[in-house]
């Protein structure tokens, strides 16, 4: 009976609020918390190793660091990236910031998690959680920042503290459009540390959603250095290639 009386909810719930895939648009339980099928989320690949030891890129071979770096030492001690930004992933990432279904921010917060819980280095030692900011003109259009949302859920999950430290001067040019020699001048002083309290000091965690040159990280890890942050290490839940 009880389960009779479940089915028919679930079937309510189904015609009031149909619920799709974000990447393939299955259709879903209306009760489907991770709003993605299994087959999507079984998709979705690991930034394969070996990886470079300070920007984690994907090597072809076992060097220990990718050429970029070597040329051009980056200002944080490393980058870490959960998975590969294609496919499923993709589809997620952009549904959860362009197409506002905010509720892709628990399960694109679990992969960041259990990523992190696998590889206790990226919060080793960390006295501090912060993010890669939005101007406040794209903050107001968008209404939330994904970065944000991840940088939070990180935190909760390690307790440790989140704070709002950076600020963008700006709004700028998307940088894979971008010439590497304009991607440095597009993001040229355009993050400040608008409150240093929650970093003077400690080693902290900088949280993107997508990393792809590593200029965004970069820029913002000179930002929370020159502030007086001990080191910055980052993490992103997916690698452009
Ligand atoms: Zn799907
Ligand atoms: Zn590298």
């Amino acid at each position: 009976m009880l389960q009779a009386i479940e089915t028919i909810g679930k079937t309510f719930l189904n015609l009031l609020y149909p619920l799709r895939c974000a990447s393939c648009g299955k259709d879903l339980e209306a009760t489907d918390k991770l709003h993605v099928c299994g087959s999507c989320l079984n998709s979705i690949r690991p930034n394969p190793a070996p990886h470079c030891a300070i920007c984690g890129r994907s090597l072809h071979n076992a060097k220990d660091i990718c050429a970029d770096c070597r040329k051009d030492r980056p200002c944080f001690e490393r980058a870490y990236s959960a998975c590969v930004y294609e496919g499923a992933l993709k589809d997620m990432i952009h549904a959860f910031k362009f197409k506002r279904r905010i509720a892709l921010s628990g399960t694109l917060s679990k992969i960041m998690v259990d990523f992190a819980r696998d590889n206790y280095e990226v919060y080793e030692g960390i006295g501090a959680i912060t993010f890669v900011p939005l101007h406040a003109g794209r903050l107001r259009e968008r209404e939330f920042n994904q970065s944000e949302a991840l940088a939070r859920g990180l935190g909760l999950a390690f307790g440790i503290s989140c704070a709002d430290v950076l600020s963008k001067a700006r709004k700028t040019a998307p940088q894979n459009e971008l010439s590497k020699d304009e991607r440095a001048l597009n993001l040229a002083g355009v993050f400040k540390v608008k409150d240093a309290t929650a970093i003077i000091g400690k080693k902290v965690l900088l949280i993107d959603d997508v990393m792809t040159t590593g200029s965004t990280l970069n820029e913002c890890a000179k930002a929370l250095a020159g502030a007086g942050a001990k080191a910055v290490r980052c993490c992103t839940l997916a690698r452009g290639t």
